[in-house]
């Protein structure tokens, strides 16, 4: 069975032509899909049902299903998609009260083998890719369920978006053209894959780069995150001011505030000389704790100590409010607690 969600409209024309129907159709299915956010083809009610009919024998809308589903208190939607593989992802919608802005965090593999410490999906491991389909779904899935627009798109969620860049750069070629998603309104992050950053900076893409340091110095890094032994934090800090050259995006830094540990002013300080150079707006994120971890949440006057010392280095800085806290809505929880439970 042919399934139609993440399709652009080239390939739906191929699948109406084989039906002797117009190209003006393919059109019809293409805007039920992507602004209608069908769930079925028997929902097209501007399609005859004869034409309905013969294309259900071939094709689907989808093939995915929402697994688990929680609300929270202050509206974000955190979804535990399956695919017919019985793989699982997360994608959370995030909405802002004071903006229209509808923002979706989106998996792009099944697992991770970054295996950083802080990160529940890292301790499940890879288990595989998700295919430019597979990431275009999520999005479908929160517009059908929702009946809403997503605006902005982050690539946050479960898995390292530059070990599976094809996908990814194929993915965000549809949220552009077919969801009509501006390139700027969408974030790739990544633990810093320098030599897929040097790629990037090659294609010039106008979408941001979110880069996960999350330590100031080697020592700390490596302790939370693996990859600075394969990639040290000194060689991404060149790669990160190549990246800002060539393409003349202002880069952002995230930053996860951990109690003690990398939230000190000694650790801002060192940050702010790390930072010097590079033209980037930082994110500090108070750590939303995991059960299976040691590390804790910073103290509110610890966070603003940091974005101060930050701010006065001539940085912007953004403490992100804290979303879906009471679904646990961090990267990778609900597959974990899902996962574990099984
Ligand atoms: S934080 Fe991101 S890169 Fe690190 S293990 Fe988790 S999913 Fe992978």
């Amino acid at each position: 069975m042919i399934v139609l969600a993440g399709m652009n409209l080239e390939e739906i024309e191929s699948i109406t032509d084989g039906l002797k129907a117009s190209k003006f159709h393919a059109k019809q299915v293409h805007n039920w899909i992507y602004n209608k956010s069908v769930s079925a083809i028997d929902e097209m009610t501007d399609l005859s049902k004869d034409f309905r009919g013969k294309l259900s024998e071939i094709a689907t809308v989808t093939d995915t299903k929402i697994k688990t589903k929680q609300v929270s208190s202050d509206g974000t939607i955190k979804y535990l998609i399956e695919y017919p593989d019985g793989e699982c992802v997360e994608t959370v919608l995030m909405r802002f009260d004071n903006r229209a802005n509808l923002t979706a965090c989106v998996s792009s593999q099944v697992g991770c083998a970054v295996n950083c410490s802080f990160c529940a999906t890292g301790k499940c491991g890879f288990i595989r890719n998700l295919n430019y389909k597979e990431i275009i779904e999520q999005v479908l899935t929160i517009q059908r369920d929702t009946g809403l627009k997503v605006t902005n798109i982050v690539f946050m969620g479960q898995g390292e978006p530059l070990l599976n860049l094809d996908n990814v750069l194929k993915a965000l070629d549809i949220f552009n053209t077919d969801f009509q998603i501006g390139t700027r309104r969408i974030t790739i992050s990544t633990s810093g894959i320098i030599p897929r950053i040097d790629e990037l900076a090659n294609l010039e893409l106008q979408s941001t780069l979110a880069v996960s340091l999350h330590a100031p110095n080697h020592k700390l890094r490596a302790e939370l995150m693996p990859i600075e032994n394969k990639y040290p934090i000194d060689k991404l800090q060149q790669a990160l001011k190549n990246y800002v050259d060539k393409t003349g995006r202002r880069i952002t830094i995230e930053y996860i505030m951990i109690k003690g540990f990398n939230d000190t002013i000694e650790a801002a300080k060192e940050l702010a000389m790390y930072l010097k150079n590079i033209k980037c707006n930082v994110n500090l994120i108070p750590y939303n704790s995991v059960v299976e971890t040691k590390y804790k949440k910073s103290l509110n006057n610890d966070v603003m100590q940091f974005k101060y010392i930050l701010e006065h280095s001539g940085k912007k800085v953004t403490v992100r409010l804290e979303r879906g806290a009471d679904i646990d809505a961090a990267c990778g929880q609900l597959r974990g607690k899902n996962v574990l439970n099984n």
